[in-house]
């Protein structure tokens, strides 16, 4: 069965009233929303566009598809310190198949309600081919903060990154019969690609403490770069430092050293901080049951050098996921 799209939008698009943001006067329904910004408060918007076959498989389950629409986006909302408010959906489909859209209208509103981000508005159209997800975000920052921008990274701060490296791109290369999993690790590895975390509380608590922030969606070493550059700094990492899950370590340690620099979609956030900090730290790290990790510090020698353990070091090359510059 398919439906129209006036009555695909009203059963799968429409948040429940008393899920809807305080903030939030008109949502999806009319020409437009309308929202109150609180007093003293700054608006955050980003948006991140996903189209199958580049961001995820036509086969992959609509419900993940869903949540990982809008997780990329609390990311970006995450990486600047911002609370998310509310989102709005843009969707190119080939057809209107109730069953894909329910379960990704559930995975993507999950998601949404447990940041008290409403769905309030969006558009969607018919796609001849391939599926076309993009979504707007926005979020709020009090007005005396300045968000926790890229390029405020300083001399001798610590780096630091949350959770784990390395699981999302393992998953995707075994998908991509590109790695051999004879021990099986793929159903371990799997949730780290199709569902990321947002680390939105850690960003929240990052504001007064943190230099500078970004999330990594296109590899450690990329996105970091970017934040040196925005900084005018370089970093020196420690290689022994990176946080890598138990499920790698049956990969050659190459592969996986190369995961946890280069690969991408690991939402996780990659930030700096000054050494007077760490106790702070650490006991954010406590509170929240979240592992991060002082990875290395910030230097004045540009680009990004990695140390050994036995102290040898090398300058690394930039590189990760470029879209205009194909493969990873
Ligand atoms: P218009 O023709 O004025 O653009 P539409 O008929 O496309 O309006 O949309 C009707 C309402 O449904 C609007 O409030 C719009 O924001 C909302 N809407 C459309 N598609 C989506 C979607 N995929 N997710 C959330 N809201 C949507
Ligand atoms: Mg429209």
């Amino acid at each position: 069965m398919s439906l129209g799209e006036f009555d695909l939008i009203e059963q799968f698009f429409k948040h429940s009233p008393q899920k809807v943001n305080q903030w939030v006067d008109v949502g999806v329904g009319d020409d437009a929303a309308i929202l109150s910004i609180p007093p003293h408060t700054r608006l955050v918007a980003c948006k991140d566009l996903l189209i199958e076959d580049r961001h995820f498989f036509p086969d992959d389950p609509a419900h993940s598809i869903g949540h990982k629409a809008l997780a990329v986006n609390l990311s970006d909302l995450a990486a600047m310190g911002a609370t998310p408010v509310a989102c709005l959906l843009g969707i190119g489909l080939p057809e209107s198949d109730p069953d894909w859209l329910g379960a990704f209208s559930d995975g993507f509103l999950a998601l949404a309600d447990s940041y008290g981000c409403s769905l309030i508005g969006g558009d969607t159209v018919l796609s001849p081919q391939a599926r076309v997800i993009s979504v707007t975000a926005l979020g709020t920052l009090p007005l005396m903060q300045t968000g926790i921008r890229r390029d405020g990274a300083k001399l001798g701060d610590d780096i630091w990154v949350s959770g784990q490296l390395a699981s999302a791109h393992l998953a995707l290369s075994i998908l991509m019969d590109e790695l051999a999993d004879p021990t099986g690790q793929l159903s371990t590895l799997l949730p780290a690609l199709r569902y990321p975390n947002a680390r939105v509380e850690l960003g929240q608590r990052l504001l007064g403490l943190a230099h500078a922030a970004i999330d990594i969606s296109d590899g450690l070493v990329q996105d970091l770069s970017h934040l040196l550059k925005a900084s005018g700094v370089g970093a020196l990492l420690q290689l022994n430092h990176l946080p890598i899950p138990v499920s790698a370590r049956c990969f050659a340690d190459s592969i996986v050293e190369q995961a946890a620099l280069y690969g991408g979609d690991v939402y996780e956030l990659c930030f700096t901080a000054p050494g007077a900090q760490r106790d702070a730290i650490g006991l954010l790290s406590q509170s929240l049951g979240l592992e991060l990790t002082c990875i290395g510090v910030i230097t004045d020698r540009p680009g990004v050098v990695a140390q050994r353990a036995n102290g040898t070091q090398i300058l690394l090359d930039v590189r990760g996921f470029d879209h205009f510059k194909g493969s990873r």
